[in-house]
């Protein structure tokens, strides 16, 4: 009885989710779904993922690459541009994966060079379809939902069908924004994430308690450790923050045992901080940085002057706290109360252990 009940139960559940092939374009396999269990073992494949509509009816493309080895074993998943103007995990993707050889790679890699189709076609962070309308953050809508408003449904379809069901850990690739630049930095909100964002070897981890509706943080709230890994500076593919890069990831699969050689478990230059202040200008005017991107600073260091439009220095600001600098202004004009530079730092109250 007990057996008849176990086989109708089989026949009544449905059959597991698989990768959903919706034709080709030039060549390239189209899907609606992916499940890389059932593509073949020791092969690269290139896809379209249909991530929704534009309001002409037609296809939100997004490309996919699998690398999936020879031998069973973890799925990285790896994604970039889910701000359209944060170029350099593009080419971390495309580097890293040229070398990789599925022959003697153990597990899959599920890559995503670009998120964010309308915002890389605009170059705006923001996932947006016409300057006149809301521009919301695609970083921030996930998990989305399938069938509901646009961004929703472009959220939920990459969540669902891709994203979500093909990762056993993630690493989610950005920049700054328009006029600033980080240090290569790391954001991690656990233990098991911390470990992961030492062997990438930034200058900076940030732990934090994290965001709602980002990749890294809803992963990693679903059982998919995941961080969020940030490359210098906005639209440019910036050649050593690249290479730093697919060193970085490199480390990262051999410490899952996916490539061969000896993981690093840490760079002992990485500095871990749990808080961070902003530094603002006072007042409006032109900035002129006093201490470079990286810098270790002391409470109370000038860090940068602004200037009126004659060139007449109205302020000096100083450092509130001690730290290393992990954000600079690239865009000399700044508004009252515009971001001059954040300050990374160590606090020592226990609440701000794992992020203040
Ligand atoms: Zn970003």
């Amino acid at each position: 009885m007990r057996a008849l009940l176990a086989l109708a139960l089989l026949l009544a559940a449905p059959a597991p989710a698989a990768t959903e092939r919706a034709g080709s374009m030039a060549g390239v396999t189209i899907i609606d779904r992916l499940d890389v269990a059932d593509l073949p073992a020791g092969q690269r494949q290139d896809f379209w993922f249909r991530a929704g509509e534009t309001q002409l009816a037609q296809s939100w493309l997004v490309p996919v690459i699998v690398v999936k080895g020879a031998r069973p074993g973890p799925r990285l998943l790896l994604t970039a541009a889910i701000h359209g103007d944060e170029l350099n995990g593009i080419d971390v993707i495309h580097q890293l994966l040229a070398r990789i050889d599925p022959a003697t790679l153990s597990g899959s890699i599920v890559a995503v060079p670009g998120l964010n189709t309308p915002g890389l076609m605009l170059s705006q962070r923001e996932w947006t379809t016409d300057d006149g309308r809301a521009q919301p953050n695609l970083n921030r809508v996930m998990p989305g939902m399938e069938g509901g408003r646009d961004i929703d449904d472009y959220a939920g379809r990459l969540w669902s069908r891709l994203l979500r069901p093909n990762a056993d850990r993630a690493v989610d690739l950005h920049t700054q924004s328009r006029g600033t630049r980080y240090v290569l930095y790391a954001f991690a909100s656990t233990p098991e994430t911390r470990t992961m964002a030492e062997l990438v070897a930034p200058d900076i981890i940030k732990l934090d308690t994290g965001e709602k509706g980002t990749v890294e943080n809803e992963l990693t709230r679903d059982g998919v450790p995941a961080i969020t890994l940030e490359l210098g500076g906005p639209e440019v593919f910036d050649a050593t923050m690249v290479t730093r890069g697919v060193a970085g990831l490199t480390n990262l699969l051999r410490s899952m045992g996916m490539i061969a050689g000896t993981a690093r478990p840490s760079d002992p230059a990485t500095f871990v901080a749990n808080s961070i202040t902003v530094v603002r200008a006072p007042r409006a005017g032109y900035a002129r940085l006093l201490v470079p991107l990286g810098a270790s600073v002391t409470a109370g260091q000038p860090v940068a002057t602004l200037s009126d439009a004659f060139g007449h220095v109205t302020d000096t600001v100083t450092a509130p706290v001690a730290g290393r600098v992990n954000t600079i202004v690239t865009d000399p004009r700044r508004p009252r109360g515009g971001m001059l530079l954040r300050i990374v730092w160590w606090s020592t109250d226990p609440k701000c252990a794992m992020g203040c």
